[in-house]
């Protein structure tokens, strides 16, 4: 039976293309289109967007993107065997799809960026898409040249974007994104709804960009996060000590008797500008 979209099931187009899940690709595809439109709408309105996918596959999310109506999908896939499945799906909104073989994490994706808002969405192998976050977290200049990411990760990496001090997963990831973005955790997927089933429930993190983050360069910031962390259990005069321990953090009016998880995102910037 053809899906609502008119084109063939997942399941037909993987036989026909012998697109058997490789796990060095991290390979675990999502079949149900009610599943991935639900990820689609996660990202809000799409027909003024121009929406990047990252990582399509045989296509199961950029059909989903497509019927909810993107003006156009740029799509970036590692694995050349996918490319003949997505052709059919450019043929079938005929201008609104083009598909860029390469690795997203070598892809300059501001220049290619068009005119215009900017969705990304992607499900990825997490360690990609958890790099990829940290890249699209780092420009300069900000607000970033995307209007929102929707992106699937492991649950676990998902409390770690979204979680906030004294949260047991907050660390050098939740600082970041709660910096520069509002990210919330939209949705779990269990395994059984990917081909194959990975080990763990995965989840949909939706992000939007801060219009006026604290003022506070990246790399003292990182620098901050990654001392701090490094040492968590640990109190902050000890931990921070190679960055001047006490005296920084006098300087930046924060108890040198604290711990790393107990600071806000706008305590770290206090400590990142006072570096
Ligand atoms: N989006 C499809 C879906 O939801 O069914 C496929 C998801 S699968 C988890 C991850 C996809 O990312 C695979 O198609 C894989 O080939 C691709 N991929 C892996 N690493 C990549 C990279 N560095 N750049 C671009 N695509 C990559």
């Amino acid at each position: 039976m053809a899906a609502l979209d008119g084109l063939p099931p997942l399941r037909d187009v993987i036989q026909r293309h012998g697109l058997d899940a490789r796990k060095a690709l991290g390979q675990n595809f999502l079949l149900d289109l009610n599943l991935t439109q639900k990820i689609a709408r996660t990202a809000g309105a799409l027909d003024e967007a121009t929406v990047f996918e990252v990582g399509p596959g045989p296509g199961g999310l950029t059909r989903a993107i497509l019927a909810l109506g993107a003006r156009k999908v740029i799509a970036i896939e590692r694995d050349a065997r996918c490319l003949p499945a997505l052709g059919e799906i450019a043929d079938h909104y005929p201008g609104r799809l083009e598909v860029i073989e390469g690795d997203a994490l070598k892809t300059d994706f501001e220049t290619l960026a068009p005119e215009g808002p900017i969705k990304i969405i992607a499900n990825l192998p997490y360690n990609v898409g958890t790099q990829l976050l940290v890249n699209w977290l780092l420009p300069k200049a900000w607000p970033p040249f995307w209007q929102s990411l929707t992106l699937m990760f492991q649950k676990e990496v998902g409390e770690r974007i979204v979680a906030n001090e004294d949260d047991d997963h907050y660390g050098r990831l939740g600082v970041l994104c709660g910096w520069r973005t509002e990210a919330r955790m939209a949705f779990d997927v269990p395994p059984q709804a990917f081909t194959p089933p990975p080990k763990v429930t995965s989840t949909v993190v939706h992000l939007v960009p801060r219009e006026n983050p604290i003022p506070c360069a990246v790399a003292n910031l990182e620098k901050v996060t990654q001392a701090a962390f490094g040492q968590r259990r640990k109190m902050l005069r000890q931990s921070l000590k190679s960055l001047g321990g006490e005296s920084l953090l006098v300087k930046a009016g924060i108890d040198p008797a604290r711990r790393a998880e107990t600071l806000s995102v706008e305590e770290f910037c206090l400590l990142a500008n006072s570096l």
